[in-house]
């Protein structure tokens, strides 16, 4: 039977590893960098050393950046009152395409999942609530995916923030149930936004 030369068998192996990668993929791609110039790979390494490296959590919002506070947090055309909080920064690159949200964000980094033994605390759902401590927060909108963990976690942040007296409000409905944020199209999404309802 032939196996490949070590070095290849380990790059399949770790290209396997990544999300939506299948053996059949990774071989595929190994095979295509292999066989491009020196440069494409040295480029390719390149960019992901410093993207591993330059990449940073922003200190108020948690979304990644290669500046802290990021670029939307420093912003003075953003509007501190607002919050929207969403489960991953794949999220706010979606609400960010609508091109209609003008408040600011807050990354949570998942969902409450006990199947996946995901809880509150390891979210930032604590630097959330200081951050509603704050006066200039009014509103805070609940953007996390609408699926049975996004939801749970809606309900759980409402009830956590209501004694914090800002409003909490969540998208509207036709948003596909059991979607992904990031899948939802602009136009649905600015319009979910929109039509955000009161969270009792
Ligand atoms: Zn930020």
């Amino acid at each position: 039977m032939y196996m490949y030369p070590r070095p290849i068998a380990r790059l399949i192996e770790e290209l396997s590893k990544l999300p939506g990668i299948g053996p059949k993929t990774a071989q595929r791609l190994a095979f295509y960098l292999i066989s491009g110039s020196s440069e494409r790979v040295h480029g390719l390494a390149h960019a992901l050393l410093e993207a591993k490296e330059k990449i940073v959590y922003c200190s108020v919002c948690f979304n990644y950046t290669d500046d802290d506070p990021c670029r939307i947090c420093a912003a003075e055309s953003r509007d501190p009152s607002l919050i929207c909080v969403v489960e991953y920064p794949r999220d706010v690159v979606a609400v960010e395409r609508t091109r209609e949200y003008k408040g600011r964000y807050h990354v949570l980094h998942g969902a409450i999942s006990p199947m996946e033994g995901i809880g509150p605390a390891q979210l930032r759902i604590r630097e959330l609530i200081q951050r509603c401590t704050d006066e200039t927060v009014k509103e805070v909108i609940l953007a996390t995916d609408p699926d049975p963990e996004g939801e749970a976690t809606a309900l759980y942040l409402a009830r956590l923030l209501k004694p914090s007296g800002v409003r909490v409000t969540r998208m509207a409905h036709g948003m596909p149930v059991g979607g992904d944020l990031e899948y939802v199209d602009e136009v649905t999404l600015a319009r979910a936004l929109e039509g955000r309802r009161e969270l009792n």
